[in-house]
């Protein structure tokens, strides 16, 4: 009895296996059910997984697709393999015309019937095209670097924001080749690294890159914080700058004032005597500048004086120092401590 009546009921709906398989609504189920049979659907239902795409969508008794308020059930389409909502489309999502369906799938069924059935479904059905970006996935230029520009570009927002295109490249290489073989703590030549290569998180880097809130200056709280104005136009900064560019020039004439790319990337046109001198000083004040961000206080010259003292005694202690270090520590003994 527990097998007969049940496999008699549901026969009608394709068999209680077909049945749990589908995405219906008791109600809308062309069948009387006792209380009984409604509950152990109902438990069927909690498994069901709700999961929509064309693909996977069983086409008969579903809830969404109903004709006069009940959902369908045609066996003589069941048997001849229409299951799916995809069954009734073409390749690029259409619906089949009426004899191109016949010829497919061999059923005896009226125009009127057929259409009955598409109309049933509730949204017109139509496969979206497969693009990633505004290209189609079968151009030629869908290549590896549009893939992978198109997802930095949703991961990173606006990911060339670090591109510096006024710069020419003497001086991105002078800027990139001078640190390395300087002797700079890691911390002060990853800080160089990330300004010259603007990915320093400035307020306004953190907010093209992750849209993340934009922050005002550390130091002045009026001004959206960008690389050039941390480092270089912040009053507090410029102060600072101003006040560095005096006390190196006191031994060394005729340096120029700084301008933020000398600041930000490399001092350039200088005597070769002096110019790893001057540079060593900015990377140096850069990374100053950095910690007293981080510190959320002003960068004041008479400290950074302090700090420099303490990082020269430090070098002098440098048990295998090359011979560049050992230019360069000569150097700032004649040019900067007196
Ligand atoms: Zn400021």
């Amino acid at each position: 009895m527990w097998y007969h009546i049940p496999n008699k009921l549901f026969n009608k709906v394709g068999g209680l296996d077909f049945l749990l398989r589908c995405d219906y609504e008791i109600s809308k189920i062309p069948l009387k059910l006792s209380s009984f049979y409604k509950q152990a659907l109902s438990f069927g239902k909690l498994i069901f997984t709700h999961n929509y795409s064309p693909h996977n969508s069983v086409l008969w008794n579903n809830r969404v697709i109903v004709i006069n308020s009940k959902s369908l059930f045609k066996s003589d389409w069941y048997n001849s393999a229409v299951c799916y909502v995809v069954d009734l489309l073409d390749k690029n999502g259409n619906f089949l015309s009426y004899e191109e369906f016949i010829d497919k799938y061999k059923i005896d069924v009226s125009f009127n019937n057929f259409n009955k059935v598409c109309k049933a479904l509730p949204t017109p059905t139509c496969l979206p095209s497969l693009t990633i970006g505004n290209t189609s996935i079968k151009d030629k230029q869908f290549n590896n670097k549009l893939i992978s520009n198109t997802f930095k570009q949703i991961v990173f927002c606006n990911y060339n924001v670090n591109v510096r295109h006024d710069l020419d490249s003497v001086l991105k290489e002078k800027s990139f080749s001078f640190y390395l073989k300087c002797p700079l703590a890691p911390k002060m030549k990853e800080t160089h690294f990330r300004i010259i290569s603007g990915i320093y998180p400035v307020g306004e880097f953190l907010y093209k890159r992750f849209n993340f809130e934009a922050d005002f200056c550390a130091f002045c709280s009026s001004v959206p914080e960008t690389l050039e104005h941390l480092f270089f136009t912040c009053q507090y900064v410029n102060a600072f700058w101003f006040e560095i560019h005096c006390w190196v020039s006191l031994r060394i004439s005729n340096i120029p004032s700084f301008t933020s790319k000398d600041v930000l990337f490399f001092m350039d046109n200088l005597d070769s005597e002096i110019s790893d001198v001057v540079n060593f000083v900015i990377v140096l004040c850069k990374f100053f500048i950095h910690v007293c961000k981080w510190k959320n206080a002003s960068p004041i010259f008479t400290v950074f004086l302090n700090y420099f003292c303490q990082y020269f005694k430090s070098l002098k202690l440098i048990s295998t120092m090359n011979k560049k270090t050992a230019v360069l520590y000569s150097k700032i003994t004649k040019y900067l401590l007196f």
